[in-house]
């Protein structure tokens, strides 16, 4: 589970996974693509039934419950996460959802940090509230007394991103984890912005979510998402009575889960040229003055913080952002670079090979009303920019210099 210098480092748990060979000795796994499965004696199938007999025995039921290939790649994302266990979902929302809604009864409470991706917000805010009567205070994560504040008797989780979407605030893991604890709380984290460099279950969350729509899948074609936890946990989120997962149905179809087993073994490598790449260009950004955001650079209010808890050699992430001012500008800077210089795309979402931008506000954030966009610190300027490893760094760096000059920013 760890490197050669003793401290853990998500390449080295993935390499200690026992290699699941195809049904033919393929060197990848098989796709179980069968949505049911038979068994040999059909007293198992009260077994399986009960949970008496499941897929850590090789026994499997039906293909909305587990499967081996998303059980495979579920054990993937745990070994990187040094979780118990993990499985995939339909998508980030699926995870997310399923979560919250495996912890929270009707009549619970959750504390949310005040910048989380606009549809978790939704979710918190309109969704449970209304479908599921659980409700949510908001609060600025890296304000630990108000967090505390924000707990009550029913508070059954604190939720946070680990790299907040869009802001880029960085939550004090340990911290955090030790509030929740002290409330009897779980603590959720999101670590879609930061998959290898951090490890929030090493930091002290009890559960860790992902959209693997983005940097974990890399290649913005697929739409899915994982909760890791421990394997209790797992477990209940499959149950037949009151599993989320298996009764809300937001697992994973084993053809996908097989589509993003075969990029999680280069996940290490793109997450390192992806933060090569965005602290660059924040650095150069920062020494021209202009207002970025990146939690690698030194001047960021939770730089030491992060530096504290990554894992060594994967960077900062690969998103960083950068107040144009007004949302006329970052639209013209935007259109620039993708329409003349064809450098990115106009597009929500992160973690694509190639560049993606979108002004925060107006977009992923749009769900938040504008007092609370303000209150989370999402100018109406904010590009949010995850930055792609297509083409030269130099080439893309006069290209996003040219761009920045046609908007008037001093370059
Ligand atoms: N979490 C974060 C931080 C996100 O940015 C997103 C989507 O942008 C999600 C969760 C939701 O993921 P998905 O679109 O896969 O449902």
């Amino acid at each position: 589970m760890t490197s050669a210098n003793g401290k853990f480092d998500p390449r080295a748990a993935l390499a200690d996974l026992r290699h699941e060979f195809g049904e033919h000795g393929g060197v990848n796994l098989s796709i179980e693509a069968s949505t049911t499965f038979t068994v040999l004696e059909a007293e198992t199938m009260p077994e399986l039934f009960s949970g008496r007999v499941g897929p850590e025995g090789g026994c499997y039921l039906y293909g909305r419950h587990f499967n081996p290939t998303v059980y495979t790649l579920g054990k993937q994302l745990a070994a990187i996460e040094n979780t118990g266990a993990g499985y995939a979902t339909a998508s980030g929302m699926g995870a997310i959802a399923a979560a919250l809604m495996q912890l929270c009864d009707a009549g619970d409470h959750v504390v949310s940090g005040n910048t989380v991706y606009g549809g978790t917000f939704a979710l918190l805010n309109s969704f449970l509230p209304a479908k599921a009567g659980v409700t949510t205070t908001f609060v600025d994560v890296t304000d630990h007394a108000a967090v505390e504040r924000a707990f009550r008797g029913n508070t059954r989780a604190l939720y946070v991103e680990s790299i907040a979407n869009p802001t880029l605030v960085v939550s004090d893991i340990p911290a955090l984890a030790a509030i929740a604890h002290r409330h009897g709380a779980a603590l959720i984290v999101d670590n879609t912005f930061s998959p290898m460099l951090l490890t929030p279950a090493n930091l002290g969350a009890d559960i860790v979510v992902h959209s693997l729509t983005k940097f974990i899948n890399g290649a913005s074609d697929i739409i899915a998402g994982a909760v890791c936890g421990t394997q209790e946990f797992i477990g209940e989120l499959m149950d037949l009575q009151l599993g989320t997962l298996m009764l809300l149905g937001s697992t994973m179809d084993a053809r996908t889960a097989f589509n993003i087993s075969m990029r999680v073994p280069h996940l290490g490598l793109r997450i390192v040229e992806h933060s090569r790449r965005a602290m660059l260009f924040a650095q150069r950004l920062s020494d021209l003055g202009l207002p970025v955001v990146y939690p690698g650079l030194a001047d960021h209010p939770q730089h030491a913080l992060l530096a504290s808890m990554v894992n060594e050699g994967y960077g900062f992430g690969g998103v960083f952002g950068l107040d144009l001012g007004t949302s006329a500008r970052a639209e013209r800077f935007m259109e620039t670079l993708q329409n003349e210089h064809g450098f990115g795309f106009m597009a929500v979402s992160l973690g694509f090979f190639d560049t993606l931008m979108s002004c925060s506000g107006e977009t992923t954030s749009s769900e938040l009303s504008e007092a609370d966009r303000r209150e989370a610190g999402i100018p109406p300027g904010y590009v949010r920019i995850s930055i792609g490893y297509t083409g030269s760094v130099e080439q893309r760096w006069a290209q996003f210099a040219s761009a920045l000059e046609r908007v008037g920013a001093p370059v």
